[in-house]
């Protein structure tokens, strides 16, 4: 982890409330791997903790960060412009394991849901075969969808749901997942790797819960302050005591904790 300060290499609105930042860091870009953040310090005066924001992609020494604006944090990164730096910590945290299981054919399934869609672009990106990888995005609706044009140029098979049904099925992203198993099957067996609300990470453990070949990672995300496993204020509780999300985390096995 090292403290870095970056520049801004190009900012764009991608809705209403989303941003696209590429940001000129080879130090992070060389050491990076999928499921890690930075910790962003915004000098807008009013935040005074760091903000945490996963490694969306990586391209050559650049990468980027896809963030909705929430609070202040976040609005005040929104401000920014080409050209302007960042302090940052990073890369930090534990992210995916790209090979959960060696020796069998499995399927990934990546499942984002909203915001969730973030750390999953930078997975896809190192997975191989991936016009064997799945992805399924979730929003409420047709003007929400993020990133599904992305996923399609990495050859990954993209399956969408809208709580509305204006784009793609009706219903959550767990309904489709429950679908492609009733449907598909995968012989039992499947990678999958989420990052969304804790209702998601809830209904996906119930879909799997009998299913022993399906391994699911999930990013866990919590509310952080220091970021490096020092103030314990992102603590979880899992199985095997309590970890640090930040640290042990963000990504953890979901049998884990539920
Ligand atoms: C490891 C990690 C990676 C993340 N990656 C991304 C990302 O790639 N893109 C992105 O848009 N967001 C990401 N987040 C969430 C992001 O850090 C928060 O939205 C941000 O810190 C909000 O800061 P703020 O000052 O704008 O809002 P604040 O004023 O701090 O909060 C505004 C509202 O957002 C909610 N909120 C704040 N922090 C969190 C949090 N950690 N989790 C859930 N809700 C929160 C609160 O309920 C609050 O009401 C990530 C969080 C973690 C822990």
């Amino acid at each position: 982890m090292r403290e870095l300060t970056i520049k801004i290499k190009d900012k764009k609105r991608i809705k209403d409330d989303v941003f696209l930042m590429d940001l000129y860091a080879p130090e992070i870009a060389t050491r990076a791997y999928p499921g890690q953040f930075i910790h962003i310090k915004t000098d807008d005066k009013i935040t005074v903790l760091r903000r945490p924001i996963s490694i969306h992609a990586v391209n050559k020494n650049v990468i980027s960060i896809l963030f909705r604006v929430k609070g202040s944090g976040t609005r005040a990164l929104s401000l920014l412009s080409d050209g302007d730096t960042l302090n940052v910590l990073g890369p930090l945290g534990h992210g995916f394991s790209l090979k959960p299981r060696k020796n069998d054919a499995f399927v990934n399934i990546l499942i984002g849901g909203g915001m969730g869609v973030a750390p999953l672009m930078f997975l896809a990106q190192k997975l191989t075969n991936k016009e064997s990888n799945i992805v399924i995005l979730g929003a409420s609706d047709k003007n929400s969808v993020l990133c599904e044009k992305e996923f399609k140029t990495l050859n990954c098979k993209v399956h969408v749901a809208t709580d509305d049904g204006s784009r793609g099925a009706k219903g959550s992203v767990t309904d489709l997942l429950l679908d492609l198993f009733n449907k598909d099957g995968f012989q039992g067996k499947a990678n999958i790797y989420a990052c969304g609300p804790e209702a998601m990470f809830c209904s996906i453990n119930s879909i799997i819960a009998d299913k022993k070949n399906v391994n699911c990672q999930i990013s866990y995300e919590q509310f952080m302050g220091c970021g490096t496993g020092i103030c314990c204020g992102c603590t979880v509780k899992t199985k095997t005591g309590y970890k640090k999300a930040c640290k042990d985390g963000p990504v953890f096995n979901i049998r884990e904790i539920w």
